[in-house]
């Protein structure tokens, strides 16, 4: 792979979080956390020199992989060379239209790639908020990042993205990935999380009621749930009292214990009480 980048005068660009896989245990090894198969399409965000492409492409009904880099133009091309099943949208996908991509898509899909670090989590908050067809993702981030978004409830990693993901479906990590295994080598660690939408998850009233009461209960750490309530969806201290009461939620108790069942919960209450505010 470094021969096909130096034969086309491919400079790494740090500003798009280029880091390349090369090493085919681990490509391979991704695809199968996935659970790709002969019936999948899969949608890969940054192909890079199209490694984890090509990878996908063996195992995959379908494969749109976008990159934003122009100049991996050529060596795209040979390195999926026969890979009749894979297209490279040359594209900013953080600019994309979600409803046109999903309609494209042509049915459900999964999201498998070595993400660009510097927009992980709105990347993986767009798909876990508005993918519709969507049936999870296994990406590689950065390992503290994989613990957020796979956090147990009351610990230093949980917040709002984990609850956010939590609703959806069941998140793990199934690898943590050596920083050799990289071209450049990143200074941080990785690990590949495995998002599952088929699994898990619950239902709530509100979406929108749902979204502000998790911003609410992680809104200031360090005051009491009852606070925070009180001041996002300005209720009298009684009001408040009363919503947590009803959940069995101590006095004094922060945001950062709920499960994000229970947050589900509580959204349903303050939908119900505050509906105007969610419209
Ligand atoms: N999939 C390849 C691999 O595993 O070797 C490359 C992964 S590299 C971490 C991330 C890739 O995402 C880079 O090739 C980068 O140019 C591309 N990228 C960065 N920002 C992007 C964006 N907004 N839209 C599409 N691709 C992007």
């Amino acid at each position: 792979m470094e021969e096909r980048l130096a034969k086309y005068n491919f400079t790494f660009k740090k500003r798009y979080g280029q880091n390349f896989l090369t090493d085919l245990n681990l490509l391979r090894a991704i695809v199968s956390d996935a659970g790709v198969d002969e019936n999948t399409t899969v949608l890969e965000i940054g192909a890079g020199a199209g490694a984890l492409t090509r990878a996908l492409s063996e195992q995959a009904k379908r494969v749109v992989a976008y990159e934003i880099d122009q100049s991996l133009r050529p060596v795209l091309s040979e390195t999926l060379a026969g890979c009749e099943n894979a297209e490279v949208v040359f594209r900013d996908f953080a600019r994309e239209n979600f409803s046109v991509l999903e309609k494209e898509l042509n049915g459900e899909y999964l999201v498998v790639a070595n993400l660009p670090y510097y927009i992980t989590t709105p990347v993986v908050m767009k798909f876990v908020e508005e993918g519709k067809t969507c049936r999870g993702l296994t990406v590689m981030v950065q390992e503290e990042v994989a613990r957020r978004f796979c956090a147990e409830a009351g610990s230093p990693d949980y917040g709002a993205v984990t609850a956010a993901i939590a609703r959806r479906g069941t998140a793990e990590i199934t690898r943590s990935v050596s920083r050799t295994l990289f071209t450049p080598r990143p200074n941080v660690y990785s690990a590949v999380v495995r998002i599952d939408f088929t699994k898990g998850g619950f239902a709530v009233k509100s979406e929108k009621a749902f979204r502000e009461t998790v911003r609410c209960a992680f809104l200031n750490r360090r005051k009491t749930l009852e606070n925070n309530l009180m001041r996002a969806f300005s209720l009298s201290r009684e009001e408040a009292g009363e919503l947590l009461a009803v959940l069995s939620v101590p006095q004094g108790a922060r945001g950062e214990t709920l499960s994000p069942d229970r947050l589900g919960a509580l959204s349903d209450l303050l939908f119900e009480k505050k509906r105007t505010l969610f419209v």
